[in-house]
């Protein structure tokens, strides 16, 4: 059996790969392209579920042969590994991985794995709203002046499917989850976008504090080179940002901040290093004043690359939003009908009720 050494420089990871007994444990999405990538740099790879495989996407049976499948539960195979690299579903706490733990195989997470096969910069989005509004919106930015930009993550496009199709991005855009940040070592950010901290996913972690040091690992690589931006409106992740070794670029829609993004009226004022931007928002096409802040942060990170002004208020201009975020259905009889069912947490539902002048009847449950 190879022993497996986490290294630092990523591309020594992909070598190390060739020949390893890898198992890949969550065969639903990111599970099945992590190992079609693992496979793909030479490793022995196992693909283990507890699902049977009538439960598993269809997509498992036309895995290359080289990946083997097994369904039904986790065998003793998978203790044999030298690595062992885990889909975001899956809890650190299950059997099979405190055996793994106890055995020193090392374990890691999909996006770990995933970003040791680039070295563009990453610009990575994580907070407990707005995540994939904002990531969305840096996407659509970046693709506007950039080639090659990536954009995947927690979004619904696992980062190791985005990089099969596109092995060599310039730039990697990514949404990541507290869960997905549970198991990174060497992840690192050259921007990271913090958009806010409210109490989320309680069901899977012990207290606040708990899911908030699993979102601060957003932080743990990034070096006095690396900057994040965050709302600095937001109480609580002020409080939890207050000491951090990246530069950090606050933004804000209620105050004026000696540096950073404000909003004055319906104007962006970028006003950081040696940057110093006006950008109209006037032809904004989100609703409501969250999709300010997540507009704001989109375009302060763009403003940092140098991409002009028109390209952004372009991309702003016609970003009408996401399904089932404040979705407009149908107008019927002068009642307009929204879908907002991804808005799971209070705050969220908080910011849909301050989105609308006209009386709001509320289904809720
Ligand atoms: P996430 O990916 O973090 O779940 P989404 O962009 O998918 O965020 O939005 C999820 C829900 O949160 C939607 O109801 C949306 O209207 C609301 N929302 C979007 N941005 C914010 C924000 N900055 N603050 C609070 N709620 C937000």
């Amino acid at each position: 059996m190879g022993v497996f050494r986490i290294s630092r420089d990523g591309a020594e990871n992909v070598r190390q790969l060739a020949g390893k007994r890898v198992t890949v444990l969550g065969a639903a999405r990111s599970g099945i392209a992590l190992a079609q990538l693992l496979s793909r740099a030479g490793a022995h790879v196992l693909l283990s579920d507890v699902k049977t495989l009538v439960q598993l996407s269809r997509k498992v049976k036309s895995l290359p042969k080289s990946v083997d499948v097994e369904t039904g539960g986790h065998s003793a195979r998978v203790l044999q590994s030298d690595l062992i690299a885990i889909s975001p579903g899956i809890p650190l706490d299950v059997p099979i991985l405190q055996q793994a733990q106890r055995q020193s195989i090392p374990i890691v997470g999909e996006m770990e794995v995933a970003s040791w096969f680039t070295d563009a910069p990453i610009i990575a989005i994580t907070g407990s709203n707005g995540k994939t509004t904002t990531t969305t919106l840096i996407g659509k930015i970046f693709q506007s002046h950039f080639e090659g930009v990536l954009v995947g993550g927690n979004i619904g496009a696992p980062f190791a499917g985005e990089l099969l199709k596109n092995p060599h991005p310039q730039w990697n855009i990514l949404e990541v989850s507290s869960f997905q940040l549970e198991t990174i070592y060497t992840f690192h950010p050259k921007v990271a976008v913090f958009t806010n901290l409210s109490p989320n996913h309680l069901d899977r972690y012990p207290s606040f504090e708990a899911y908030a040091r699993a979102k601060m690992r957003i932080l743990e690589n990034m070096t006095a080179d690396d900057i994040l931006v965050f709302n600095q409106d937001d109480p609580v992740l002020r409080d939890e940002l207050r000491s951090v070794l990246p530069k950090t670029l606050p933004i804000s829609t209620r105050q004026q901040l000696p540096w950073g993004a404000t909003l004055q009226g319906l104007q962006i004022r970028i006003y950081w290093e040696e940057i110093n931007r006006q950008i109209s928002l006037s032809r904004i096409a989100l609703p409501g004043p969250h999709n300010r802040y997540n507009v704001l942060m989109a375009v302060a990170v763009a403003s940092l690359f140098g991409i002009p002004d028109e390209k952004i208020v372009d991309v702003v201009a016609r970003f009408k939003g996401l399904p089932h975020r404040l979705e407009k259905v149908a107008e019927v009889d002068g009642v307009t009908f929204i879908n907002d069912s991804k808005a799971t947490t209070v705050q969220s539902l908080a910011y849909a009720l301050q989105s609308f002048t006209q009386p709001v009847v509320l289904i809720a449950g």
